[in-house]
């Protein structure tokens, strides 16, 4: 009995079919392979993965951790720490009662309720799944005289799983972050403010199989140092989630003063979202981006009505822009930006550059026409064409 050494790990969007299946489970192996290091052997084999057998020594700890890291790995549906032994009853049985005895020692304490599950996808085992698992309960219940059945709610349900490629016994699950793996939905760019939305906007597009580039705006020297620093330990941040996280830096302080010393002062907000947009799409192009995505949610400033997003929406030319947050309430980011870890640091008091020089009165239902107007008084061209070649990019 080695004891529990490797991970069981079972990935999520099963109904995906043919190529596409291929093509997830490929990016979730090369996903999977940079998280871990070439510590750990990855095996796949009828649409599971196994990692391990965990080397002993090995600096990332045990099965357990590796299962809860791996599990934080879009794609992944769920994982457990587990052991592998041959298929025979008698094998099965034998490591069921070692790992039963070495949980009751962890415990400290001899009485518990139990479980045993069985699934069966290997159908040349000869017993069904509800005698075998009856067998072993009875196995189990005369080795350890303190375990009691409990089918419903058990303290330890001990899962089997008969497979082709051998037998894995594992006494916990756990749930994995859904999604489809980083990649397998191309690239796409997110323009990064240092608030609370637009992480938990980038993360979102992570989980749905996009590679997430991050873009800032960036005012400076209007406002301090600490703002961009913040922006980064922001990215830092999101790339737990993904690896690799590449931040764009704009620099956008020069077109923000000749935005502020237009007329109309209340279109100023709609008209840096414009440059923006703009901005992003240049480089995005340049990049290979597929869409942008932004934090916007409807109605929660005055540049998020439908008629402003309708406004800064008409800057562009026609790049998709996915706004995976237009629909939630602002408890509802900010409980998922403290799940992913990006809200502690979003509510760091840094001034952003859109409070910079702010209308008392912004409008609330921008017109098109004005906003073209205005922008023909100055030299857009120039301005945009130097911020895309300004564009700073941190990995
Ligand atoms: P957030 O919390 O993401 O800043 P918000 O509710 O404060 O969102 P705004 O500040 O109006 O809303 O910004 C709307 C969206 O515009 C942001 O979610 C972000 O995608 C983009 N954005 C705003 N400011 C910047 C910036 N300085 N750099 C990059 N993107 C920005
Ligand atoms: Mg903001």
């Amino acid at each position: 009995m080695r004891g529990l050494d490797l991970v069981v790990l079972r990935p999520g969007e099963l109904s995906l079919k043919g190529g596409n299946r291929r093509f997830f489970e490929k990016t979730l192996r090369k996903n999977l392979r940079s998280l871990l290091g070439g510590d750990i052997p990855i095996e796949r084999l009828w649409g599971r993965f196994y990692l391990g057998p965990i080397p002993k020594g090995w600096k990332g700890g045990d099965a357990r951790s590796l299962a809860q890291k791996a599990a934080g790995v879009f794609g992944v549906a769920n994982t457990s720490p587990a052991c592998r032994v041959e298929t025979s009853e008698e094998a099965i049985a034998e490591a069921c009662v070692a790992l039963m005895g070495e949980e009751l020692d962890r415990r400290g304490e001899r009485e518990a309720s139990f479980a045993v599950r069985v699934r069966r996808a290997d159908k040349s085992f000869a017993k069904r799944s509800m005698e075998f698992a009856r067998d072993l309960g009875g196995q189990l219940l005369r080795a350890f005289p303190g375990l009691r059945v409990d089918l419903e709610t058990p303290e330890i349900p001990l899962g089997i799983e008969i497979r082709p490629e051998g037998s894995f016994i594992f006494l916990e699950q756990f749930k994995g972050a859904g999604g489809l793996p980083v990649g397998c939905e191309g690239r796409v760019l997110c323009l990064l403010s240092g608030g609370i939305d637009s992480p938990v906007a980038a993360w979102q597009m992570m989980k749905r199989g996009c590679r997430v580039d991050l873009l800032h705006f960036d005012s400076r020297p209007f406002i301090g140092e600490g703002s961009l620093q913040k922006v980064r330990r922001l990215a830092q941040s999101l790339d737990g989630w993904q690896g690799r996280t590449r931040l764009g830096v704009v620099e956008f302080s020069e077109i923000q003063t000749r935005l502020r010393d237009l007329p109309k002062e209340g279109y100023r907000t709609v008209l840096y979202r414009r440059f923006m947009l703009r901005i992003a799409e240049r480089i995005a192009e340049e990049q290979g981006h597929g869409a942008l995505v932004t934090g916007d949610s409807l109605g929660q400033v005055a540049s998020q009505t439908l008629e402003n997003l309708r406004v800064v929406a008409s800057a562009s030319r026609g790049l998709p822009i996915f706004r995976p947050l237009i629909g939630f309430d602002k408890e509802e980011t900010m409980a998922l930006a403290r799940k992913i870890g990006t809200y502690e640091i979003s509510i760091e008091p840094f001034e952003d550059c859109c409070t910079l020089f702010q209308p008392d009165q912004p409008v609330t239902r921008g017109k098109i026409d004005v906003a073209e107007r205005l922008e023909a008084q100055v030299d857009m061209e120039d301005l945009i064409a130097k911020a895309v070649e300004d564009c700073r990019w941190e990995t």
